[in-house]
């Protein structure tokens, strides 16, 4: 018997929720009604790409050929980004746990209850048991802002992120002791298949 309280109806209502499929299916021969330019959201090379519209659902992606970055390539992470759009398992509103259940909550009481408690935890043992991880798909402009808001803002001196090399340099405290983490998707390639991402073949 699982010793999480609500085991199934929170997998039930979160996930994961295995094999998910695009809407309508997996199908070849699909009209596609619109095209969207953006970007791959998973690490900070943001390579170019298509999402596919149909019937107001992304379906589909396709690289992009006209940007520098990636040229028309995706690496095989990024080629199931587009998976994510209407992902079961996406979270896409806030929740507060109350009673050993997953509440819907506004913007406004999450943001609340968050920093009242980081007002808590800082009374209670000091400014630096706090601890900031952010992303390595934020782009330079939000890693500075991050760095800021956990400096200027909390007073820690511990921010990270799994960025790899320079990127994890820049935002790594300055208190020159060791990243908090430091996996990356470089390093998950290299764990995986012995080679970094940059020596396997692209998806064209
Ligand atoms: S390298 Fe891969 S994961 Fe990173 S942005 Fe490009 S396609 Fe996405």
């Amino acid at each position: 018997m699982s010793k999480v309280e609500n085991l199934d109806k929170i997998l039930d209502q979160f996930g994961p929720h295995l094999h998910d499929e695009p809407y309508g299916g997996w199908q070849a021969d699909r009209v596609i009604d619109k095209v969207v330019p953006t970007h791959c959201p998973y690490c900070a090379v943001q390579c170019g790409m298509n999402l596919l519209v149909e019937k107001g659902h992304v379906v589909g992606f396709e690289p992009r050929y006209d940007f520098p970055v990636n040229e028309g390539k995706l690496c095989p992470k990024g080629v199931t980004a587009y998976l994510q759009a209407h992902h079961p398992d996406r979270l896409e509103y806030p929740l507060i746990k109350r009673n050993g259940m997953f509440e819907r909550a506004s913007w406004a009481e999450a943001l609340d209850l968050v920093a009242s408690k980081f007002v808590e935890l800082q009374k209670k043992y000091g400014r630096d048991s706090l601890a900031l991880y952010s992303g390595s798909s934020l782009t330079t402009e939000k890693t500075y802002v991050m760095g800021k808001f956990a400096r200027v803002g909390l007073g820690t001196r511990y921010v990270d992120y799994n960025g790899g090399g320079g990127q994890q340099q820049g935002i790594r405290c300055r208190s020159r002791r060791k990243p908090l983490e430091r996996h990356s998707a470089r390093r998950g390639f290299v764990d995986r298949w012995g080679k970094c991402r940059g020596d396997l073949p692209d998806t064209q």
